[in-house]
Parts: C-alpha cells; structure tokens; sequence
C-alpha cells in the first residue's frame, strides 16, 4: 500500500467543509440542546445504524424532556420509546438509554466516564460510540471510525481494513494525533454529500487523484 499525504488530503476535506460552511459531526449537524458528555453520550446510542436526521430529530424532543441521567432513569419507558420512535430499534434502545442513565446516576456520581474501557461498561456503548464521545464531548484525542470513515479511509487507500477496529488503529498510525478528532467530523459530510456509499461523486471530489478506488487500484 503506497504512502498517502494525509494532510494534503485532511486539508483539502477541511476547505472543501469550511467553504460550504456546514460542518459535520456525529450526527451531521450541531445540536440545538444543552450539549453535555451525557446529552452527547445518548445522542450516539441513538445515532447507530441510523439516519442523521432521524436521530437529531428525536435527540431533540427526548432532550426537550428529559436531559440529565436523573431525569432520563426516572422517566417512563413508554414516554421514552414515543420520543425516539423516529430511530431505528428504538424499543432496544428505550430500554438501553434509560439503562445508561439509571448506571451513570446512581454508579457513576452523575458524571460520564472519560475513558474508553469505563464507557464500553455502558449498555449499546462499542468502540465507535465511545470514540465518538471522547472526541465530540471531552475533546479527547480519538478517532470516531463510522461507516463513512470506514468506508472513505478503505477506498482511498489510507488503510486496507475489513473492520472499523482495523480501520481505527491503521489511521492512528498515519494521522498526526493533532488531527485525530477532526477525521470523523470531515468525513462524516463528505461521505454523505460526496463518497456516497453507492454511486460516489469522483467528478467533483477533491481528493481523486489520491484515491485508489478512483485510480483503479482497488475495487469497492
Ligand atoms: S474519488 Fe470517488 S471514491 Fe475516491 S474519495 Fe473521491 S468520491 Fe470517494
């Protein structure tokens, strides 16, 4: 596998982000409620195996309601489901988030843990979910390897990974540390609006010529 300028390419996402002034995060947008390790922690959960509008859409009305683990464990199962019916597997995650609000409130003093093994304790709460609440919520250096940052890093051929485990440590090793937190978050907008899971659009992307799958050197 052929060395990639991984800055060159980290740039060219960051301007083409900063010049469409829409920045992307875990859920593609900035939240529009009290932003807290716990609030961004829930958000997460929700956001798996789900569409971005979707999840902020019932992040939105849950928070409006019920924002703190105190108030989340207390709340009503049913109330709770009927807030986020609007995800995917929200019965599952019902029960989960109201799970992670009982264990931080009454093991855990109220306060989400900042480390990555007391986080993955927590119900619903893998590797991708705790990185991402590390970098997004305690700004701690990680990198939140999604299905676009999976998916972007393999085409490019920044990393060859079957698995995101895989794609997390291959980038750690290219990726200044500086930059990890920013990976997910340029990613994320330009695999939804430009690396397209099908249909890629190569003809206006930035990074083309550094890109194995455009080059031919790898298949999809
Ligand atoms: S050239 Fe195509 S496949 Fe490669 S990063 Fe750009 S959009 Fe994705």
């Amino acid at each position: 596998m052929e060395d990639k300028p991984i800055d060159e390419i980290l740039d060219r996402l960051e301007r083409r982000s900063i010049e469409r002034a829409s920045p992307g995060s875990a859920l593609g947008r900035k939240p529009s409620w009290n932003a807290t390790p716990f609030t961004a922690l829930i958000a997460t959960v929700l956001s798996q195996r789900n569409r971005d509008e979707s999840t902020y859409r019932a992040s939105e009305r849950l928070f409006a309601a019920y924002d703190t683990p105190a108030k989340l464990m207390s709340a009503p199962e049913e109330k709770v489901d009927e807030l986020i019916r609007s995800v995917n597997f929200h019965r599952g995650k019902t029960k989960a988030i109201r799970e992670i609000a009982r264990i931080v409130h009454e093991e855990m003093g109220d306060e989400v843990p900042s480390e990555i093994e007391q986080l993955m304790t927590l119900p619903m709460v893998g590797r991708k979910t705790a990185n991402c609440v590390l970098a997004y919520a305690f700004r701690v250096d990680a990198i939140c390897v999604d299905v676009h940052v999976h998916r972007i890093s393999n085409r490019v051929g920044l990393v060859r990974s079957a698995a995101p485990e895989g794609t997390e440590e291959q980038l750690k090793m290219i990726v200044p540390r500086k930059r990890w937190r920013s990976v997910n978050e340029l990613m994320v907008r330009f695999g939804q609006e430009v690396c397209t899971p099908v249909n890629p659009k190569h003809d206006i992307c930035p990074i083309r010529e550094f890109c194995d799958l455009y080059n031919g050197s790898m298949k999809d």
